[in-house]
């Protein structure tokens, strides 16, 4: 490929002992170009993360349940981890986050706690397997994937991913191809199997959680009645305390109450899914593939489409560099060189597109 960032940013990851993550492997397939900036580069944008987000104190908040700690304590000691080093107007800042995800668990607690009546093995660690070679001997090159939990039922074992996010369309749709679920079965399955232990995997859940706490409906402006919008994203629960609150009659919102309780909204949803043994093998077969294929990789080219500036935050130097461009000094400003000891494979949880 003619770039001339392939001379300016020669690759400082190594193969030796590489890292294979669910995000790298769609990161590879997506387009070698992108890869080769991300992985191979170690070009990262300036813009940090925020300190604090729903998702990973929500995490936390799960693993605290499910390892049979208190909850609170968990979230103060979450919190004063991450605001340690903040001036009081940054804390501020992540106040909202704090209450917001306590009480998203709280809710989720309300309605799973009981049936979760599992026994816990893991909960939120780093699990890595190594793959196989053909011959079945055992490679250096290991898989990475962050284990929300595995548990145990006395169907054998179970796993679950959860997954904060506001979109629930076409997950279900999506998982029997989901490539980050396979990788997470194999994991699990092959962490458990390397292990010596014989207990079946009995199937993996997706477990759907909104960020989001359902909406009080409104006052209207002359005071007398709530906001009929049927759009409102609540629970029938939600708008009956406000109804209830106010003094006002129920049987006058009932067309709202009607719609929240036939089309509830998504707040939780709990996805299960299985893979059978020919469908991890086959996995197993594409994984190791396409892991031969990266390490032999002689031919970095790129996938440019019409999702590019969607889903890649090198489209502005992928731009400049095909014009013919030298777009070193838009990374020199712009983005960050990660030195990589070794090709890295990342949080699981990490979005690809970014
Ligand atoms: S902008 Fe498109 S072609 Fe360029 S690196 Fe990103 S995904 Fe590849």
């Amino acid at each position: 490929m003619t770039s001339k960032l392939i001379d300016r940013f020669p690759p400082y990851g190594t193969f030796d002992r590489l890292k294979i993550s669910g995000t790298m492997l769609s990161v590879w397939k997506r387009c070698r170009f992108k890869w080769w900036l991300r992985y191979m580069c170690g070009i990262r944008p300036k813009k940090t993360k925020p300190k604090m987000d729903m998702g990973n104190y929500g995490h936390e908040l799960l693993r605290a349940f499910y390892m049979g700690e208190n909850v609170q304590e968990a979230s103060q000691k979450y919190w004063d981890k991450r605001t340690k080093d903040m001036f009081e107007e940054e804390e501020a800042l992540f106040k909202d986050i704090r209450s917001t995800i306590e009480a998203v668990i709280q809710r989720y607690l309300e309605q799973y706690a009981e049936q979760d009546n599992f026994r816990v093995i893991v909960a939120e660690e780093d699990a890595y397997s190594h793959i196989p070679r053909y011959d079945g001997t055992i490679s250096n090159v290991r898989t990475h994937a962050k284990i929300d939990l595995v548990a145990e039922e006395p169907a054998g074992l179970i796993f679950l991913e959860h997954k904060f996010t506001e979109d629930f369309a076409g997950r279900e749709e999506d998982l029997p191809v989901d490539q980050q679920f396979d990788m997470y079965f194999w994991t699990v399955l092959n962490l458990f199997r390397e292990q010596g232990l014989k207990v079946p995997l009995a199937y993996g859940v997706l477990n759907l959680i909104n960020p989001k706490l359902p909406r009080v409906p409104g006052l209207l402006k002359n005071g007398k009645s709530l906001s009929k919008d049927k759009r409102i994203f609540t629970t029938e629960e939600t708008y009956l305390e406000a109804i209830k609150e106010h003094g006002f009659d129920p049987a006058d919102y009932e067309e709202v109450l009607t719609n929240l309780r036939e089309n509830p909204r998504p707040f939780f949803k709990r996805i299960k899914a299985f893979r059978t043994a020919e469908q991890m093998e086959r996995f197993e077969s594409e994984l190791r593939d396409a892991v031969l294929d990266i390490i032999n990789c002689r031919n970095i080219y790129r996938n440019a489409n019409f999702m590019c500036k969607r889903d890649c935050f090198y489209h502005p130097v992928c731009i400049i560099d095909m014009k013919g461009g030298d777009a070193g000094e838009y990374i020199q400003t712009n983005f960050k060189r990660r030195c990589l000891s070794e090709s890295s494979g990342e949080d699981s949880r990490e979005d690809p597109n970014n």
